[in-house]
């Protein structure tokens, strides 16, 4: 079976196909004008999906050496993202499956995050999943294919956020996810302590109190300035430690609930090399199977569509015309 992936939920526009053979192309293009306004622009990612979606989904069936009379089944991201940035993903797929006669398959987008871990490898089920992405932080029982329980989730600021919302703080780029992490490598973890929140409840996270500490601890010093210039790699190092400590306490706290043999990683966050290290440490020590996707299937991409949306065709979960896009998992109807 040959599968085109679309994916267009934020500001990535990718396209991905992947065969029996293996993912035969994985083509993002990014979209740079966010960058200057240090977050994402809704109405300016709409108009650039619409710009380059024709464009990269040619070049992933050009890369891949295949034809679109080949293909047969499109996959696309139906939610949850942004409203206007999915529906032109999703309008696209449906024109494209109409005047092809392909069929069309709608793929949750936090699902295909946790599926991207099947693009190289077979996880076993069941599994604990520890999703971890811009907008979501949860832990999900997955006993068998689609069959997802949600075990918790956070209650307000996503892994990924916070580490985006505290390098806003700290002056860094957006995303600042991989830049806290470059330079975490160089600081002391233990150079300030920094809140681990909730971690009397069993599956739930809270992420938004350490971002108001991060900016306490900066208003207290006396030259902040110069203080982040001093220890911009501490603070960084330790920001990353307080975050990824309360991520594996709650994914131990899941496994010993589950009784689960295997777990993998999903979503942007589980690109970050502290906790890679530490998911690592913690299975080898319960005896259990880590899965964790390759870094070009961590963070948004067309390729864990297009697995996703083969997995679903295989079982037959197809959509039709009727397809809509969601923008959140809550409102998905
Ligand atoms: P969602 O999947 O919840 O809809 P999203 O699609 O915007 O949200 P992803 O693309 O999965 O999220 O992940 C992006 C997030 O991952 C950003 O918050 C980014 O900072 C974070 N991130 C990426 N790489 C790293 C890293 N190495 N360390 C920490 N965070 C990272
Ligand atoms: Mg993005
Ligand atoms: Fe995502």
């Amino acid at each position: 079976m040959k599968i085109l992936g679309i994916e267009s939920s934020c500001d990535e526009t990718a396209a991905a196909v992947y065969t029996g053979k293996g993912m035969e192309s994985n083509v993002i293009a990014s979209q740079a004008v966010h960058e200057q306004y240090g977050g994402v622009v809704p109405e300016l990612a709409s108009r650039a999906h619409h710009k380059t979606i024709w464009r990269t989904v040619q070049q992933s069936l050009d890369e891949a050496g295949v034809h679109i009379n080949e293909i047969d089944a499109i996959a696309v991201t139906q939610g949850p993202g942004l409203m206007g940035s999915l529906l032109v993903g999703l309008c696209f797929a449906k024109g494209l499956s109409l005047s092809r006669d392909i069929p069309l398959v709608g793929v949750n987008h936090m699902d295909a995050h946790i599926y991207a871990n099947f693009i190289d490898e077979t996880p076993a089920y069941p599994f604990v999943a520890l999703t971890v992405s811009g907008g979501h932080t949860q832990l999900v029982h997955v006993t068998a294919p689609f069959e997802h329980k949600l075990l918790g989730e956070t209650r307000d600021d996503a892994a990924g956020e916070a580490f985006d919302k505290i390098g806003k703080i700290l002056g860094l780029p957006y995303p600042a996810g991989p830049v806290i992490d470059e330079r975490a490598k160089d600081g002391d973890p233990r150079f300030h302590d920094f809140p681990q929140a909730m971690l009397d409840n069993n599956f739930e996270f809270s992420f938004s109190g350490l971002k108001t500490s991060v900016k306490y601890f900066l208003e207290d010093q006396e030259d902040k300035e110069q203080f982040l210039e001093d220890h911009l790699d501490e603070i960084c190092a330790s920001v990353s430690y307080a975050i990824t400590e309360v991520l594996v306490k709650k994914l131990r706290n899941a496994m010993e609930h589950t009784g689960v043999e295997s777990v993998v990683l999903a979503g942007g966050v589980s690109a970050n090399s502290m906790l890679r290290r530490k998911a690592r440490e913690l299975t080898k020590e319960m005896d259990c199977r880590l899965h964790i996707p390759k870094l070009a299937y961590c963070t948004d991409n067309a390729a864990m569509i297009a697995i996703t949306g083969g997995m679903m065709a295989e079982r037959d979960m197809y959509s039709d015309m009727e397809l809509k896009p969601f923008a959140s998992l809550s409102s998905r109807k």
